[in-house]
């Protein structure tokens, strides 16, 4: 085994016993994106001398007998929406295609003050709006078990890049689904934590009651190390939360006795990808076998939250990216007549059509006369979505689902069909409106090799649960073992 093809955890067991180098890891995933990024494009920016001289610096500490932080010497890619100091950050957008932010988002800083080495920034929808990474404003990322297939989105240059070796481990956003989504398709493992429990200072904001920042990794171990260091109270962040964050690898244990799972019956309407389906009731069953209580539950208003989502969100949107005027920073617009003129064309030339389509339904949402008919409405459907899960956390411990209603479809397939792209997140999105935490874990493989998610959901900053139902269905399973031929 190369060592880019291996686990943080085991990564670091190795460092400790001085039987490799900071700088031959990051060396070694370099090399991989050498080889492979061609034919998947993960990355927007690869900092290849930034990442050896963070990994130096590693190296020299463990010469010196430091004591070394958790991720010391790790490589780990960022999707492009989280501002690195120094290091472009694009959002895959060519309004800040040359933007170089002046300062680290907070989970960078902890990044680094943890010893991480950061590859590069990773491709993305436009300002996180999509589930394809098609609509990146500079290229479409492949995925990595079939490069004619998307890998999902809007955090696809991220799950692609850990699912190819080209990075250990990588932080997504997720919105409404862009973490689990990208990680059911790529076949590794994603996490989108409980609203607030990640800072969000310096995430370039989409919709700000929805965003969480979470990891993308290879197996649930790692993810629990990424969440021990991105999680906690951030000052800067006025919706972060003021709460204590446990050891998350305590939560690694083999063991789901007793435990209540609840089966959303909602998730699985008519016209499921059967394949989907089965490898969804399979995984139900064998976390029976294991001693867990499987329970049919109802999550009534499912049907209404999607349509919810996409008031909710692209009112969000349209106010978050009202900024971007051409004024302070960001693309400006080289030929116009007066201010008002620079602000259209600006606008017009930097965002793309899934962006525009956005802020135009948002804006309308919000506008005067229709705010109480729409906007309004949307937040008290959001707050009966969140009362199907209270109610269901009543009976039930975590809840399991499909991630995506399908495994990865065809580059191209769904670009002219807005609404079959937003289906996508069907199964994803209400855990957002909600504000709780679910990870999506591989449980599966298609006829045609592409692999299938398991979503595991859980109680606000219950993370520790969901984390050991996915470890327990992870050491009984070897589907997060298999690698894509590239
Ligand atoms: N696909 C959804 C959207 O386009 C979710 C995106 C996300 O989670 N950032 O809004």
């Amino acid at each position: 085994m190369k060592l880019c093809e291996l686990t943080a955890h085991e990564l670091k067991d190795m460092l400790r016993k001085g039987e490799t180098s900071s700088r031959e890891i990051t060396e070694s995933v370099l090399d991989r994106i050498q080889e492979v990024e061609e034919k998947v494009k993960a990355y927007v920016t690869i900092d290849r001398e930034g990442a050896l001289k963070q990994a130096d610096e590693i190296d020299e500490k463990l010469k010196q007998g430091e004591q070394l932080p958790p991720l010391a010497g790790i490589p780990i890619a960022l999707k492009d929406n989280m501002c690195t100091k120094g290091l472009k950050t694009t959002c895959s957008s060519k309004i800040l295609e040359n933007f170089v932010p002046p300062y680290d988002a907070t989970v960078v800083a902890k990044l680094k003050e943890n010893g991480a080495v950061i590859i590069g920034k990773t491709n993305m929808d436009e300002f996180a709006m999509g589930s394809s990474t098609e609509n990146s404003a500079f290229f479409n990322t492949a995925n990595p078990w079939d490069l004619t297939t998307v890998p999902g989105g809007s955090s696809g240059g991220s799950a692609a890049a850990v699912a190819a070796d080209e990075a250990v481990m990588a932080l997504g956003s997720d919105t409404g689904g862009s973490i689990r989504q990208p990680a059911a398709l790529c076949g590794v493992v994603g996490l989108k934590p409980t609203y607030g429990f990640v800072s969000r200072y310096g995430l370039i904001a989409f919709a700000s009651s929805l965003d969480q920042i979470g990891p993308i990794t290879r197996d649930v171990t790692d993810c629990a190390l990424l969440m021990n260091v991105i999680c906690g109270h951030d000052p800067r962040d006025s919706t972060s939360a003021d709460v204590k964050v446990p050891d998350f690898t305590r939560f690694l244990r083999n063991d789901v006795k007793g435990l209540r799972i609840g089966i959303p019956k909602e998730y699985f309407p008519e016209g499921i990808n059967p394949e989907v389906e089965k490898a969804v009731i399979n995984a139900g069953k064998l976390l029976e076998e294991l001693g867990a209580e499987i329970i049919e539950i109802s999550l009534p208003h499912t049907d209404y939250a999607l349509a919810d989502y996409y008031i909710i969100a692209p009112a969000e949107a349209s106010s978050n990216l009202a900024r971007y005027d051409g004024i302070q920073y960001g693309y400006r617009s080289q030929d116009y007549d007066d201010l008002i003129d620079l602000y259209k064309k600006t606008r017009s030339e930097g965002f793309g059509p899934e962006v525009k389509r956005r802020i135009m339904l948002g804006t309308y949402a919000l506008s005067s006369g229709y705010y109480d008919a729409y906007y309004l409405k949307a937040l008290k459907v959001r707050t009966l979505v969140k009362q199907d899960f209270d109610r269901a956390f009543e009976k039930v411990d975590c809840i399991i689902s499909p991630t995506s209603p399908t495994p990865a479809f065809k580059m191209g397939e769904k670009v002219d069909d807005p609404l079959a792209m937003y289906l996508s997140d069907v199964f994803t999105l209400p855990v957002n409106m909600a504000g709780i935490a679910g990870i999506s874990i591989p449980c599966g493989f298609s006829k045609e090799g592409l692999p299938i998610g398991l979503q595991v959901i859980g109680k606000p900053f219950d993370e520790g649960t969901i984390i050991q139902v996915a470890y327990t269905f992870e050491q009984n399973t070897d589907f997060h073992k298999r690698k894509p031929e590239l």
